[in-house]
């Protein structure tokens, strides 16, 4: 694997989070300000144009770039969180060989940037109640001897099953926690764009 299959994934997520923009702002519109969908569509299209753009050497520079992007173009929580995991998997992943191990290290780094800018917790609704099962399932797939693309379909399965469980939650954290117990009975957006993310890597990362 090298850069190309980072490229590969950024441009896979991109198409899939733009076919399900309406669905995500729907999500978010039950219980947040209904762009969550928009927000994402707009963050990967315009990483697609940096790629249409520019060419790079390591998955670490191209990785560290699509986290700035998000940053500078989504508004809302979700840019600097996906920008934050982004940027700091990039940086993981300089000088390091792209093992499954290497990848999930890099991951946890991602994640712990997530919970550093966020500060959220398991069950509080929000995009780590998929991240934190994926990482757990991920490691678990490693440990038992998988190469990176198995290993990130057990990490996209578990994250599908955190995504679920976040529908019964009262939101703890961003928009959805003004909501308090009306937030309860309706799926959290973030956790499903993550999942989305998760099973894009599982299909380009390999
Ligand atoms: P905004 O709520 O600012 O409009 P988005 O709609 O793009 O931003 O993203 C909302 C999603 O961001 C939520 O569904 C949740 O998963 C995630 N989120 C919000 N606040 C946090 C937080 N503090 N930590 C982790 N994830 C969060
Ligand atoms: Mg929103
Ligand atoms: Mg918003």
């Amino acid at each position: 694997m090298g850069v190309d299959s980072f490229v590969d994934w950024l441009r896979d997520a991109a198409g899939v989070l733009h076919e399900n923009a309406a669905y995500l702002t729907e999500l978010d519109s039950a219980i947040g300000d209904a762009d969550h969908g928009a927000n994402m569509d707009r963050g990967f299209q315009a990483i697609v144009a940096v790629l249409d753009e520019s060419s790079f050497d390591s998955a670490d520079e191209l990785l560290k770039k699509a986290g700035m992007t998000l940053v500078s173009k989504v508004g809302g929580a979700s840019g600097p969180l996906y920008g934050t995991f982004f940027l700091r998997f990039g940086t993981a992943l300089a000088g390091a060989d792209l093992s499954a191990e290497a990848i999930g290290r890099a991951l946890h780094a991602g994640v712990e940037g997530v919970l550093a800018r966020g500060k959220a917790e398991l069950g509080d609704k929000t995009m780590y109640d998929a991240w934190a099962p994926a990482l757990e399932a991920y490691d678990a797939a490693v440990a038992g001897g998988s190469e990176v693309g198995p290993a990130l379909t057990a990490a996209a399965e578990a994250a599908a099953k955190g995504r679920d469980a976040t529908v019964p939650l009262v939101a703890r954290k961003g928009r959805a926690s003004y909501l308090g117990e009306r937030s309860a009975g309706h799926q959290d957006p973030g956790a499903t764009s993550t999942t989305l993310i998760l099973e894009s890597a599982a299909r380009t990362l390999t």
